[in-house]
């Protein structure tokens, strides 16, 4: 049998961390398995579905690279189905009309008289304590057929429990006792979330829901369908929760912009990167490897590998130098420093376009010029937005100063204001500009000066690159060139200031 696993999202928002990693899991498990990977959207909320929002969550699994196959199913264009499932159901006796009038609940009598019940069962509220669910066929269709508006609710059996076996969690049960007699049709005709995703899932014919452990209490109320319909429920896997630093959990109304992923791509995070540390939010292959490749996470990948303790998005609120998760960055960083340079530099280019900051010659003249610079400038660089912020000296001649650099670099040593352009005016004579001449001609300077080769290097950075860290000053040199070196040594500008 073929997997068919479905990414169900409910389009109330943007997709957010909880989100990404249940359709990355989607995703891993039907690669692995050689099966499909359906995307359903969720939209039976009429009051809180967007359209942005189903667009704002497919751009998201379009920058982490989860393509599904097969259409998009939406389960809106479902609800004939959904509402003639539940009248099969009702035909058969296996759901009842429940004419309790909507208003109900508010009436000070009805409330009594469910509290006095209530203190009857000692204090155990009876799930079956309809007065409706043993009515008449008769007397049901008799009502109907007068207009009285009505739900249509599942008949769960007096006694009973239901049981599964979670790919996650293990053998999961829960007593009928513990479940109503749940809605399936509201008195408006509007199909409820449960009887709508089992609906759905028999029809996507899937075979393993893969969602978040906050489902598993749904799952309860799911199974009682499927067996209501006579029909196998599918494998169920329930995913750990993605928790707060503080254990709390993880919202988007508090936690807003750090669990959506556009933010991660706008911030210049690597759709790869951010898939790596979503991969290991809550699963792992049992080795000390974090650093994996979409194929090696689809070969590795296994419902038994998921963990049944909670994960943490471990960000700090408080320091916006740290704003999300430690190893978020750090694996961005890994993979910006060690990817390959021709596989970078799609994502480098409308990084520097978008900064006005690219040339053409980037790509044929200068190819091999930029590479390297590329190349060298990336070992210190988190995101992609680095190369156009910290890497700008390299690629325009208007960048700023870091006023802690000047500070630290250059005021403190004030015979950098003359030495700087003499080393310039040794450089003029330079025959060839690499590194081991440099490092020759730096090294004479120093001495001759008297002075340490810390101080020469570190106020050429500044005056070079804008910053106080950064790549081997001889690679700096040679990276910016003969002539760009010897015109931002002689630049007297930061001086001035
Ligand atoms: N629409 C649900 C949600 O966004 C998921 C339902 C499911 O996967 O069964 O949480």
């Amino acid at each position: 049998m073929t997997t068919r696993v479905r990414f169900a999202p409910s389009p109330t928002g943007y997709l957010h961390i909880g989100s990404a990693r249940t359709a990355l899991f989607n995703y891993l498990y039907a690669r692995h398995t050689g099966g499909k990977f359906l995307l359903r959207i969720e939209d039976t909320d009429l009051a809180r579905s967007t359209e942005e929002s189903t667009r704002s969550i497919l751009d998201g699994l379009a920058w982490l690279e989860l393509g599904h196959d097969e259409e998009i199913v939406f389960q809106s264009d479902n609800a004939d189905k959904h509402r003639a499932t539940a009248r099969k159901l009702l035909a058969e006796g296996k759901a009842y009309r429940d004419f309790t009038p909507k208003a109900a609940p508010n009436d000070a009598n009805v409330k009594d008289a469910i509290k006095d019940r209530a203190r009857a069962n000692q204090g155990e509220k009876n799930m079956r304590d309809n007065p409706y669910r043993d009515l008449s066929a008769e007397e049901s269709d008799a009502r109907a057929a007068a207009g009285e508006p009505f739900a249509i609710r599942l008949k769960v059996a007096e006694t009973g429990k239901t049981s599964f076996e979670d790919a996650v969690y293990g053998l999961q049960e829960r007593d009928y006792r513990e479940t109503e007699d749940l809605v399936l049709l509201r008195s408006d005709g509007h199909p409820l979330y449960n009887l709508a995703v089992v609906c759905d899932d028999i029809e996507m014919a899937i075979t393993h829901v893969i969602r978040g452990q906050d489902h598993l209490t749904n799952a309860h109320k799911q199974v009682l369908i499927y067996e209501a319909l006579g029909v196998t429920p599918p494998t169920f896997a329930h995913l750990p929760l993605i928790m707060a630093p503080n254990k709390g959990k993880l919202s988007k109304r508090k936690h807003g912009e750090v669990v959506s992923m556009t933010t991660y791509r706008d911030a210049g995070f690597l759709a790869a990167a951010f898939r790596n540390f979503l991969a290991l939010l809550g699963w792992s292959a049992g080795e000390e490897k974090e650093i994996y490749s979409l194929d090696e996470l689809v070969q590795k990948f296994s419902l038994d590998g998921i963990h049944r303790s909670n994960a943490v998005f471990n960000f700090t609120e408080s320091d916006p130098r740290r704003w999300t998760d430690d190893k978020a960055q750090w694996m961005n960083a890994e993979y910006i420093r060690t990817m390959p340079v021709d596989e970078l530099m799609p994502f480098v280019k409308p990084e520097l376009k978008s900064a006005k900051l690219w040339r053409d010659e980037y790509e044929d003249d200068d190819k091999a010029w930029f590479e390297n610079t590329i190349n060298l400038i990336r070992q210190r660089f988190f995101t992609l937005k680095d190369f156009s912020s910290q890497g700008r000296a390299y690629f325009s001649e208007d960048y700023d100063f870091d006023p802690a650099a000047i500070e630290k670099n250059l005021a403190k040593f004030p015979d950098l204001k003359t030495w700087l352009p003499e080393l310039a005016d040794r450089f003029e004579s330079m025959e060839s500009f690499t590194e081991p001449e440099i490092e020759e001609v730096v090294k004479a300077f120093t001495e001759e000066k008297g002075t340490k080769l810390g101080v020469i290097m570190n106020g050429a950075r500044t005056l070079l690159t804008g910053v106080a860290v950064g790549p081997s000053m001889l690679s700096v040199f040679e990276t910016l060139g003969k002539d760009r070196s010897i015109l931002r040594l002689k630049s007297q500008v930061v001086w001035n200031t």
